[in-house]
């Protein structure tokens, strides 16, 4: 599916949840589904870049998107809930998310490694997925065929040295996908998936990478693909499964 050609009128009437919208792979990935006729709901923390991706998507005559300010390592249920209502009531329905939002926290070994940023990666990486999903739920079992993306990465496939919360977060991401496409398999038209975007030019990228030369490195716009067969139809009855959005390379 790293070679999956969309056709622009894929998601036409489709609305769909994109958490840390506002910058990197999700800032691409807002404006890639906006441009395949989604009407986007912008989630992350910083209203200015939430605003920059609106007015692209505005700008590029594509549908009007809405943006949902939201620091998801504040979010509870209480705020997800929220989420959900705003979205029921202004679109009144959801046929798809991707959770992307995540942050790197420390590249240390654990027995060096802060608590208080573990519990901060956990909870943007692993809590906030998950408590949004179940917030969505009951407005995700309504569409006629929903795609829940959750984003892995190569240390949540095997957890290497050094990489901490965010590698164990990444297995925890596995493990939900697992777990809930199982669950609602038989009782939902809802998929569950996971993407591991691979290494992948963005600020993120640069940080664990430092020396790293970005022009070297694979842009967001080039791993599309993946996110366009996931969260349209084309990928109807996929569900439970973790891809790679290009061929595998040490990532982030
Ligand atoms: P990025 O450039 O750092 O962007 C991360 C996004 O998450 C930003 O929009 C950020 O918002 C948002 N975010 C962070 N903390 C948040 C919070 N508390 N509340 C709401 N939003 C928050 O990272 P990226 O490289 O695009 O990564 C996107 C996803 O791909 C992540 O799940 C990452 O783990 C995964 N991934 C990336 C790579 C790679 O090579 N880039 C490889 C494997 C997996 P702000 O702009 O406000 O910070």
């Amino acid at each position: 599916m790293q070679s999956y050609e969309a056709p622009d009128n894929l998601l036409t009437d489709r609305v769909l949840l994109v958490t840390g919208a506002g910058d990197g792979i999700g800032r691409v990935a807002a404006k890639t589904l906006a441009a395949h006729g989604a009407t986007v709901v912008l989630l992350g923390r910083v209203l200015g870049k939430l605003e920059a991706v609106y007015d692209e998507i505005v700008a590029a005559g594509h549908p009007t998107p809405a943006i949902l300010t939201l620091d998801l390592s504040m979010a509870g249920l209480h705020e997800c809930q929220q989420v959900a209502e705003v979205i029921e009531n202004t679109f009144g329905r959801l046929d798809g998310v991707l959770h992307n939002a995540a942050v790197l926290g420390e590249i240390t070994p654990l027995e060096m490694y802060d608590p208080d940023t573990w519990d901060f990666v956990m909870k943007i990486n692993l809590r906030a997925p998950f408590v949004l999903t179940q917030a969505l739920l009951p407005l995700l079992k309504q569409a006629a065929d929903a795609s829940v993306v959750m984003t892995s990465s190569s240390v949540g496939r095997r957890a290497r040295a050094f990489w901490g919360a965010y590698a164990i977060s990444k297995c925890g991401i596995e493990g939900m996908v697992q777990m809930l496409s199982d669950e609602l398999a038989n009782v939902s038209n809802i998929r569950v998936n996971a993407i591991n975007p691979g290494a992948t030019r963005t600020n993120m990228r640069a940080h664990a990478y430092p020396g790293e030369n970005p022009a070297t490195v694979t842009t967001p716009e080039e791993i599309m693909p993946l996110y366009l067969y996931l969260l349209g139809p084309d990928s109807v009855g996929i569900t439970g499964q973790s891809f790679d959005a290009q061929p595998p390379k040490a990532s982030a």
